[in-house]
C-alpha cells in the first residue's frame, strides 16, 4: 500500500476530535478516504473537527468505544487512537483511561476482525517507562512502575499493544503498532498540563514557566504534521511494529523553557514545581527503525514548531 491507496478507502478513527485524532482526519480526507470518527469528547472537543463536518465521506459519531462497537458497511482500516493522553487528563480519568486501553482496545480489535480491516494502534513512549536506557530502541521493554500514578496510562497501553499482537497471531489480524513520542502543534488543549502548552501559556501570559523538579529532565519533541505523516507510513507499510514515531532532538526542560521565551519574545523567567511521581528522567526515540521501514524521519526542527504553535495559543488565549 501507498498513501495513494488511501483514496476512497473507508477508515474509522478513534478519538477523532482530539489532537492527533483530527489531524489523522485531515490528512484522510485530503487523501480521498471516507472517514468514521468516533469520540466520546471526555478530553476531545467538537471544534477539532468542526470543519470536517459536512465535508462528502466524513462522519462524527458520538460513542464510547468501550461498549460494543459496530460500523456500518466495509471497514478498510481502523486508526484506534481514544484514549486520554496527557498527565492532567490521565489522572483526573484513571478508570477511563485502563478502561479505554484495555475494554476499548478489545472493542476495536473486534470491529478490525470482523470487517477484515487494517487495525492500528496508537501506542505511547510511555510504555518505557522511565527508561534505564537512552535512545529508547523498540527493542526495550521498559521500566513501569505498575502501581505508581502514571501506571494508569503505561500498562493500558502496555496491555493494548500485548493484546493487539494477540490477535495479530491468534486470529491473522493485519495490524500495526505506532510508539508515538511526545507530539505537540495546532489543537493541543492549552490547559492539559503537558510542558509546551503550559509554557506558551505563561510566556504569553508574562508569568512564570512552571518547570518540574530542577528542570534537567529531558524530552524530545515532535510537530504535529511529522508526526502525523510517520503514522500514515506506518499504517501504509507492510511493517506490524511497534515503531517509534518521533523526534530525537533531545532537549531539556530548562532549555525548552528558554526557547519558547525566545519565541514568543517575553522573559518571565521559570519557577520550579515538585517533581511529579514517577517523571521519566530522559525520554528519546530511536528512529533507526523508521527511517529503514518507514523512509520517514522527522523534518521540522523544534524551533521552527514552536513558530508554528505560537499562533493557536494567542487564539487560544485571546492574546494579540
Ligand atoms: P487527546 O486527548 O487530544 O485525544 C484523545 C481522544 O480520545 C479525545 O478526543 C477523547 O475524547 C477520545 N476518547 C477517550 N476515551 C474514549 C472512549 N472511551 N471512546 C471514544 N473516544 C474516547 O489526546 P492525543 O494527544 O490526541 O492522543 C491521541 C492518542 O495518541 C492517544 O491514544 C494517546 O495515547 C496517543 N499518544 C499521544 C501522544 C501525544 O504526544 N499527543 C504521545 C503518545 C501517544
Amino acid at each position: 500500500m501507498d498513501l495513494d491507496s488511501l483514496n476512497g478507502g473507508h477508515g474509522v478513527v478513534t478519538g477523532a476530535a482530539g489532537f492527533l485524532g483530527s489531524h489523522l482526519c485531515d490528512r484522510l480526507v485530503g487523501h480521498g478516504a471516507r472517514v468514521t470518527a468516533i469520540d466520546n469528547f471526555i478530553t476531545g472537543r467538537t471544534d477539532n473537527v468542526g470543519h470536517l463536518v459536512g465535508t462528502d465521506g466524513f462522519n462524527l459519531v458520538s460513542y464510547d468505544v468501550t461498549n460494543f462497537l459496530h460500523v456500518p458497511g466495509e471497514v478498510d482500516f481502523i486508526l484506534h487512537f481514544a484514549s486520554p493522553a496527557s498527565p492532567v487528563d490521565y489522572l483526573r480519568w484513571p478508570i477511563q483511561t485502563l478502561k479505554v486501553g484495555a475494554l476499548g482496545t478489545h472493542k476495536v480489535l473486534g470491529l478490525a476482525r470482523a470487517k477484515g480491516a487494517r487495525f492500528m494502534l496508537a501506542s505511547t513512549s510511555e510504555v518505557y517507562g522511565d527508561p534505564l536506557v537512552n535512545p529508547q530502541p523498540e527493542t526495550y521493554w521498559g521500566n513501569v512502575n505498575p502501581v505508581g500514578p502514571r501506571g494508569v496510562y503505561d500498562e493500558a497501553k502496555r496491555f493494548a499493544e500485548s493484546l493487539t499482537l494477540a490477535y495479530h497471531r491468534a486470529h491473522g489480524l493485519d495490524v500495526r503498532i505506532s510508539r508515538t513520542f511526545n507530539t505537540f502543534g495546532p489543537r493541543m488543549a492549552v490547559n492539559d498540563g503537558r510542558a509546551i502548552p503550559a509554557f506558551f501559556k505563561a510566556a504569553l501570559c508574562n508569568e512564570p514557566l512552571p518547570v518540574f523538579g530542577d528542570g534537567s529532565q529531558t524530552r524530545s519533541l515532535c510537530y504535529v504534521d511529522d508526526q502525523i505523516e510517520g503514522l500514515l507510513r506506518l499504517l501504509v507499510s507492510d511493517y506490524i511494529g511497534p515503531v517509534n514515531i518521533g523526534n530525537p532532538e533531545e532537549v531539556t526542560m530548562l532549555e525548552l523553557a528558554e526557547a519558547v521565551q525566545d519565541v514568543v519574545g517575553t522573559r518571565p523567567g521559570v519557577q520550579f514545581l515538585p517533581l511529579p511521581t514517577d517523571d521519566p528522567r530522559v525520554r528519546r526515540p530511536d528512529t533507526t527503525l523508521a527511517e529503514r521501514e518507514l523512509g520517514w524521519k522527522a523534518q521540522v526542527p523544534l524551533r521552527d514548531g514552536l513558530e508554528r504553535t505560537m499562533p493557536w495559543f494567542r487564539e487560544q488565549l485571546g492574546v494579540a
